[in-house]
């Protein structure tokens, strides 16, 4: 089995006990919060090594990687091989197209991640606009984890999702 398919198992159990999931998930939004920090402070840097490589550059345990990984491949400016095989050892780039994550980002309803300052450098308020309405209009819905009302907001904030960036979701 890839280390894909078994985050996938994992992250997405549906059998679980919600308690624990609800727990990782938060604690994944957190260390995936923070790489996003760092990368889009290098937005033009291509970040690139083995999968445990770069778990041990962002601090974070392997599982984590992978779900980075899921996470961001769609906004890859070349696929990483996630599929079938992915292993410890496999090299991965994290080299983004800038227009393409934020878009997904926004697909994703996570406005915690297409909010974050650092974006500000890289856009303007009216490149931020435009992309944010282009991806509403395409109706492309990026389906990430379920996070209920009562959840903590993936922000960190240490609010509820309902009461922090859940509000117009
Ligand atoms: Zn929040």
């Amino acid at each position: 089995m890839g280390l894909l398919e078994e985050w996938h198992k994992k992250a997405y159990n549906e059998k679980a006990d919600r308690n624990a999931l609800t727990k990782m998930w938060n604690d994944y939004f957190q260390k995936e919060k923070g790489i996003y920090e760092q990368l889009l402070k290098n937005p033009d840097e291509e970040v690139k090594g083995t999968v445990q490589e770069l778990a041990d550059k962002y601090g974070i345990s392997l599982e984590y990687m992978v779900g980075f990984l899921d996470g961001i491949q769609e906004s890859l400016k070349t696929p990483n091989p996630i599929e079938d095989t992915l292993a410890a050892d496999t090299v991965v780039s994290l080299a983004f197209d800038k227009e393409k994550l934020y878009k997904n980002m926004v697909a994703a309803d996570a406005t915690w991640l297409y909010g974050l300052e650092q974006w500000n450098k890289i856009f303007d308020r009216e490149e931020q606009h435009r992309m944010y309405l282009e991806q509403k209009k395409s109706g492309t819905i990026v389906k990430g984890p379920k996070i209920y009302p009562n959840d903590p907001c993936p922000c960190g904030s240490g609010k509820k999702y309902k009461k922090c960036h859940g509000r117009n979701v």
